[in-house]
């Protein structure tokens, strides 16, 4: 994460003291560029449109004056809502609350989709008993307004993490259906990590005369290696063992954009005696914590994912990220490999580019303003594909693997591992997850969102100082019904 170096400090902002403890307590010593621009816009009680990516401290950037905010102004109701496109997300932002708001007395509630009757009911207890913050996702934010105890018509703040993220997974109708139940005097916040015509169009619906903030998508942190592999589909499982032999490899995320692989390649990786573990939306909610604290914990050397850990998750010390695949969106490579370098340290980025998929590496290049080197594959492997990315096909004679004809005769290391891989199909495509076809075809993507929920929620309530809604237990009374619709 870039830190500022020039002599703006947390103070500058004059942020109240409980605050300021809380900033020293997370160990920030500088704010970030989104943060030294944000934090006085924000304060100031403007709306603001800020283009940051994750990894650039922007959660702080919204966090740090709203929680001065609640914890001066004395609010005895919900005053800030949060809505993110995914439960790590809200799980993220909330401990980040717990760890600022220990300070200045603020309470939060991440509210997500699961499949197990008693996180409804932990979280309908907790909506109904009410906390400074709520954060959630669109889907299950919704379902729990509709029965009627969500009260968020005092509401003051409102804040969009990742919309882009948010639309692309095809929130777009369920943020209107909530915004439009929301007070229309609020502050809104927009944070995206890019700005599509879409996000400007939603923020002009939203926000009314906006600060800007633009810290647009940056290159990848300077502190990592990245490295490209032309390599045909069977020769990845190979080159990720040798390479996994020869680097010093003490954490390593691999991405890859088919949920149907992480399996696969973690029974791969296995069978080679390494430590893994996959993570995708086909776990439950509890596998996927399981996994993700084990690789924390360094129980496991490697984590297999798909696109959920790619934006909005810290994992600190991750010395390698493997795209095992090259990312659908040149976005998406920059958001994939910021897990790497964290907080200026260093990292490595290796990424396996197919025959198919060479035409997105000039989009990477030209987003990161930087030609990235095309390594050669090890003496031992044969040869790769060429670079060719004017490409934009498997070729006719690719064989379904990528296989060129009489390419499986060069070295029996290829051949063999070849069956032992994941099997992508090169001519199918499959949609990414969490990618809708089209906008508006949002129904299924939803589902699988309301899905990635799973269960295990630990939704909490802290209401340290205050106490407040104590005595109300029973739901919101039909009268409390939110505000007139107003988007
Ligand atoms: P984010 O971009 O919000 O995902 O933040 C990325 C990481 O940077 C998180 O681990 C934050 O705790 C950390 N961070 C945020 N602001 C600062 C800061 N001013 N100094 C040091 N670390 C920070």
């Amino acid at each position: 994460m870039t830190q500022n170096n020039n002599t703006v400090d947390f103070h500058s902002f004059n942020l109240h003291e409980d605050v300021l403890t809380g900033i020293n307590s997370m160990g920030y010593n500088n704010p970030t560029p989104v943060q030294q621009q944000a934090i006085p816009l924000i304060l100031e009680q403007k709306d603001l449109i800020a283009c940051a990516q994750t990894g650039t401290g922007k959660t702080a950037a919204y966090l740090l004056p709203l929680i001065d905010r609640i914890s001066h102004e004395g609010y005895e109701h919900t005053s800030t809502l949060i809505l993110v496109p995914t439960r790590e997300l809200a799980k993220q932002i909330d401990e980040q609350v717990e760890g600022f708001g220990y300070f200045a007395s603020v309470s939060s509630i991440a509210i997500y989709g699961g499949n197990k009757g008693d996180d409804w009911e932990q979280q309908k207890r907790a909506l109904t008993t009410g906390a400074d913050i709520i954060i959630a996702t669109p889907g299950r934010l919704l379902s729990h307004m509709a029965m009627g105890y969500v009260k968020l018509d005092q509401l003051n703040h409102l804040v969009l993490d990742e919309a882009d993220k948010m639309l692309d997974m095809g929130f777009m109708d369920d943020l209107i259906k909530i915004i439009s139940q929301l007070p229309k005097q609020r502050q809104t916040l927009l944070f995206s990590a890019t700005m599509p015509r879409k996000i400007r169009d939603l923020a002009q619906q939203i926000l009314q005369q906006p600060a800007e903030v633009n810290l647009a998508i940056s290159k990848p942190a300077e502190g990592i290696d990245q490295r490209l592999y032309l390599t045909f589909d069977n020769q990845k499982l190979p080159l990720l063992e040798h390479l996994l032999r020869e680097l010093d490899v003490q954490s390593m995320i691999i991405f890859t954009s088919r949920k149907s692989n992480v399996s696969p390649i973690v029974r791969s990786l296995k069978k080679m005696n390494f430590t893994a573990e996959g993570i995708s939306s086909d776990m439950t909610q509890d596998e996927r914590e399981k996994a993700l604290q084990g690789f924390k914990n360094k129980q496991y050397q490697i984590v297999v994912a798909t696109d959920i850990l790619s934006r909005g998750i810290d994992i600190d010390s991750l010395s390698h990220v493997v795209n095992f695949d090259m990312p659908q969106d040149a976005e998406d490579y920059v958001h994939r490999v910021g897990r790497t370098a964290r907080a200026a340290s260093t990292g490595m980025a290796i990424t396996f580019v197919n025959e198919k998929d060479m035409f997105r590496v000039q989009k990477v290049e030209r987003l990161i303003e930087r030609e990235l080197p095309k390594l050669p594959l090890p003496e031992d492997f044969g040869p790769g594909p060429a670079f060719d990315p004017t490409r934009r096909d498997g070729g006719s004679h690719r064989s379904r693997t990528g296989n060129k004809p009489g390419q499986g005769s060069k070295g029996s290391r290829n051949k063999s591992k070849h069956h032992r891989g994941p099997k992508p199909d090169a001519n199918a495509a499959p949609r990414p997850e969490g990618q809708p076809k089209q906008e508006g075809s949002d129904r299924p993507i939803k589902a699988a969102v309301q899905k990635e929920g799973g269960n295990g929620n630990k939704n909490r309530s802290r209401n340290r100082n205050r106490n407040k809604n104590s005595n109300n237990q029973g739901g919101s009374p039909a009268s409390s019904a939110p505000a007139t619709p107003q988007v």
